[in-house]
């Protein structure tokens, strides 16, 4: 059995609404995924972070185009 995440997989859509103005929030990837965009001080920053991290979660980022609020939600992995 292997550990994996439902979104990353397509196996799980995950609707989250903004906190701060209920519109759908995006998806925009794994922090891991967005790590790449950034430089790397900032990198070693949310690795840092993310440390605390359980393996079994996959740690999502959320957006909100509406009102610019991001979001990081742990998403529990499933084992298959
Ligand atoms: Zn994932
Ligand atoms: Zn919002």
């Amino acid at each position: 059995m292997e550990l994996v995440c439902p979104i990353c997989n397509g196996m799980a859509i995950y609707l989250l609404k903004c906190s701060n103005c209920g519109k759908v929030m995006e998806n925009r990837g794994t922090i891991g995924e967005f790590l790449d965009d950034y430089s790397p001080y900032l990198a070693m920053d949310i690795t840092q972070q993310i440390d605390g991290v359980p393996y079994d979660q996959c740690v999502h980022l959320f957006y909100c185009k509406n009102c610019d609020h991001d979001k990081r939600v742990p998403i529990k992995k499933m084992r298959i």
